[in-house]
């Protein structure tokens, strides 16, 4: 299945055959080697709580999803085919340029409603004069502690993470400034959860 720009597709973040998170997100494009999502300001995902009602950050322990407005921040995320990352641009509700950010990640796996994908807890931020830094250290321990990673895996998503530098410091597509000054179509409208979208 090819979509088209414009079309709604649900990127599902998964753990262990169950959804821990889904966002509805607009196809800015769905190329063979390269895909891009855009997710505007205020749109409603599933999240994760706890039975208290608190966000989870680890799929650590039970869990139900909840509706979370997110906030005022634009997002162009990037994936490409076999890499295990994401790259996204941020922008702020006006269009104010805020840096990139990068989310490791196993590569998506296409679904009838979307695409699918594990997260590896491990992030980077990239400010917009492409200085970077890493982001969830911590977390990472906590993982570990846990076992949702065995130290290999951890080492594996690191190694990972280490060629997402790389790419960052030698500006290449997308941390250069050729999507900076990109817009969505005014026309799109903000996208909500497809049909089966909990259905793994
Ligand atoms: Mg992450």
């Amino acid at each position: 299945m090819v979509w088209a720009a414009g079309d709604v597709v649900v990127l599902r973040e998964t753990w262990r055959g169950r959804v821990f998170e889904a966002r509805p997100a607009i196809v800015v494009a769905d190329e063979v080697d390269l895909r891009a999502f855009y997710i505007p300001p205020g749109t409603v995902l599933k999240s994760p709580v706890d039975a208290s009602g608190r966000i989870l950050r680890l799929p650590h322990g039970g869990w139900t999803l909840a509706d979370r407005r997110r906030g005022a921040t634009h997002w162009l995320s990037f994936a490409w085919p076999g890499v295990a990352h994401a790259a996204l641009l941020r922008w702020s509700e006006d269009g104010g340029f805020l840096g990139w950010y990068v989310n490791l990640q196993t590569p998506l796996v296409p679904t009838r409603v979307g695409f699918d994908f594990t997260d590896h807890f491990l992030d980077l931020l990239v400010e917009p004069d492409g200085s970077w830094s890493w982001k969830d250290e911590d977390e990472l321990d906590e993982v570990l502690a846990l076992g949702l990673l065995s130290p290999a895996e951890a080492a594996e998503v690191r190694a990972e993470g280490e060629r997402a530098i790389a790419r960052i410091e030698a500006r290449e597509e997308p941390f250069d400034d050729r999507w900076i000054g990109w817009s969505p179509d005014p026309a799109w409208e903000r996208p909500v959860l497809p049909e089966g979208w909990d259905v793994v």
